[in-house]
């Protein structure tokens, strides 16, 4: 995002922090407090994070991780209807059911 609020600040890229008059200063801020995105569409799959959907959680023991509908069936990760914001969740999410899967299967 830098460069683009750079370009759309109007300021000199070249210009140092001691440079940067008080109006300018108070431009950047107006810029970020009203800055708005207009979303046009989906990013292609492709470059997708994360899915939704899945086994249903109701459906697994958490316990073990194995499917309550079919024994010695295990269950780990993206398969399981789960999903957070990226940071962290989904991989923590993924190593902890995959760790107890392993575990009990
Ligand atoms: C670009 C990107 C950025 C991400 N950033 C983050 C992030 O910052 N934080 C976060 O928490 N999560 C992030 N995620 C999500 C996270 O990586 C996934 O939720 C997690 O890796 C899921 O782990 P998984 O083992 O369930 O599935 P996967 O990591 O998808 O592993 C499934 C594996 O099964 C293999 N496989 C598929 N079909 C077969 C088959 N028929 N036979 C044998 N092997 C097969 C695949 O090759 C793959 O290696 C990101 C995902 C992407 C794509």
């Amino acid at each position: 995002m830098i460069p683009v609020f750079v370009r759309l600040s109007g300021i000199d890229p070249e210009t140092t922090v001691n440079q940067i008059t008080a109006e300018q200063r108070r431009a950047v801020r107006q810029l970020l407090k009203n800055f708005t995105l207009t979303i046009e569409k989906p990013a292609p799959i492709e470059e997708a994070i994360v899915t939704k959907g899945g086994v249903h959680v109701k459906e697994i023991n958490s316990g073990t991780m194995e499917s309550v509908l079919v024994k010695n069936l295990f269950f780990a990760g993206e398969v399981i209807d789960i999903d957070g914001y990226t940071g962290g969740f989904n991989l923590t999410a993924a190593f902890s059911t995959g760790y107890t899967a392993g575990l009990y299967a």
